[in-house]
């Protein structure tokens, strides 16, 4: 398993006290498993994160249930930054782990709205293997789905 790094005990992290009301935060939408509320940093107008409303480090400690309330509330929440920011774009980024570049250790997903050349950038280096070697990974990981 990764070395993911949860640094709060869980109920005293930031997001934690999101969801308990204990900080504020502009909430724009909340069910029994997910809120959505703005991120501080506001990339672009209109960035959103969704959050799970128990604690959660990633996408790996998070229900089957939990991960469709996530992306639920993703999509509604793309449709009204859609409604109300038209943005050319949309980008969502969920990052699990130092390494994976999240900075927040409480399970959360960017929803963020794009416009042309807005500064927003991914390194993203291919490397393109051979096919057979496409293959092999393909098969170690099928060998390695949950039932
Ligand atoms: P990560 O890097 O873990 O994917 O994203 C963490 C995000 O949480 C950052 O974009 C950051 O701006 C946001 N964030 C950190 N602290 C707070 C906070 O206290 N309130 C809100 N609304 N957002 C926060
Ligand atoms: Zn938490």
């Amino acid at each position: 398993m990764p070395n993911f790094v949860d640094t709060s005990p869980p109920g005293q992290c930031i997001f934690c006290r999101i969801v308990s009301g204990e900080i504020p935060a502009a909430k724009v939408y909340e069910d029994a498993l997910a809120v959505a509320f703005m991120d501080i940093g506001q990339v672009n107008p209109g960035h959103v994160l969704v959050a799970t409303k128990r604690h959660a480090v990633t996408l790996l400690d998070l229900t089957q249930e939990e991960c469709a309330a996530v992306m639920q509330t993703a999509q509604r929440i793309a449709q009204a930054i859609g409604r109300e920011f038209d943005p050319a774009g949309l980008t969502l980024l969920q990052a699990n782990g130092r390494e994976g570049g999240q900075t927040v250790f409480h399970f959360h997903m960017h929803v963020v709205p794009r416009h042309a050349e807005d500064g927003v950038g991914l390194s993203w280096p291919r490397k393109e293997p051979p096919v057979a070697l496409l293959r092999d990974y393909a098969e170690r990981l099928r060998a390695k789905l949950p039932v």
